[in-house]
C-alpha cells in the first residue's frame, strides 16, 4: 500500500514537472530570430567591407531596428550574432550585404532551404524589388546561402537569408545608406505579415 502510494506522488510529480517544462519552453521560445551576419566574428568569415564600410555594421544596425519595430508590434523577437546556441522559432531571418570581387556586378538575393521559406522568400522579393532599384540574384546562388551556416542551430519552420544589396558598389552603397533604417522596417514588415498583422512602412 505505501509502496504504491510512493509510486503514485512520484508519477505526479514527473507529470507536473513535464507540463512546467513544457510551459517554460512555450514562453521561452521566441517566434521570430533575427541574426546579424558575421555579428562577434573576429575570424573565419567575417564579412565583406569596401573603403571604410564594413558589412557586419550594417548587419548589426538593420538586426537592431528590424528586431525593435517587430517588438514594437508585439512579436518576441530574439536577436542573435553570427554563432549563438541551438535555437527553435517560428521564423528566421539572417541579414547580410553582399560582396564581389568585381564591384557592382552582384546585389540582393536570397537564400533558403524549404518551401514553406520559398513561399516567404518570394514575398520578400516583390516587397524589395518595389524599393531597391539595383540588380536581382538567382535565389540560392552561392554555397552561403544554400548551405547556410546558421541552418545548422537556428531551427526554424521558416528561415531567409537575406543579401539586401552589394556593400562594394558605391552606387548601390550611396542609395542603401541613408535608407538603412526603412529597409530594416521593411524586413520587419515583411516578417510582421507572417504572423497576420498589416504591417505598412512609408518609404523614404
Ligand atoms: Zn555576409
Amino acid at each position: 500500500m505505501i509502496k504504491n502510494k510512493t509510486a503514485v506522488i512520484l508519477s505526479f510529480v514527473i507529470i507536473l514537472l513535464i507540463v512546467l517544462a513544457t510551459l517554460w519552453h512555450k514562453k521561452s521560445a521566441p517566434l521570430v530570430v533575427i541574426q546579424a551576419g558575421h555579428e562577434g566574428r573576429t575570424k573565419g568569415n567575417t564579412g565583406s567591407s569596401y573603403s571604410r564600410l564594413k558589412e557586419v555594421d550594417w548587419n548589426i544596425y538593420v538586426a537592431n531596428e528590424a528586431a525593435r519595430k517587430l517588438r514594437e508590434w508585439g512579436i518576441s523577437v530574439k536577436r542573435v550574432g553570427a554563432d549563438t546556441k541551438v535555437i527553435k522559432a517560428k521564423v528566421a531571418v539572417a541579414i547580410h550585404f553582399d560582396g564581389a570581387p568585381k564591384p557592382c556586378s552582384s546585389g540582393a538575393s536570397i537564400g533558403y532551404q524549404n518551401k514553406d521559406s520559398k513561399e516567404f522568400a518570394n514575398r520578400w522579393k516583390k516587397l524589395y524589388k518595389s524599393y531597391y532599384p539595383f540588380k536581382w540574384q538567382k535565389d540560392n546562388f552561392t554555397e552561403n546561402l544554400s548551405k547556410y551556416y546558421g541552418y545548422n542551430y537556428i531551427k526554424a519552420d521558416k528561415f531567409l537569408v537575406l543579401e539586401l544589396g552589394e556593400i562594394t558598389c558605391k552606387k548601390q552603397t550611396k542609395w542603401l545608406k541613408p535608407r538603412l533604417k526603412t529597409i530594416a522596417h521593411l524586413v520587419a514588415a515583411n516578417i510582421a505579415r507572417e504572423f497576420g498583422l498589416d504591417a505598412r512602412v512609408k518609404l523614404k
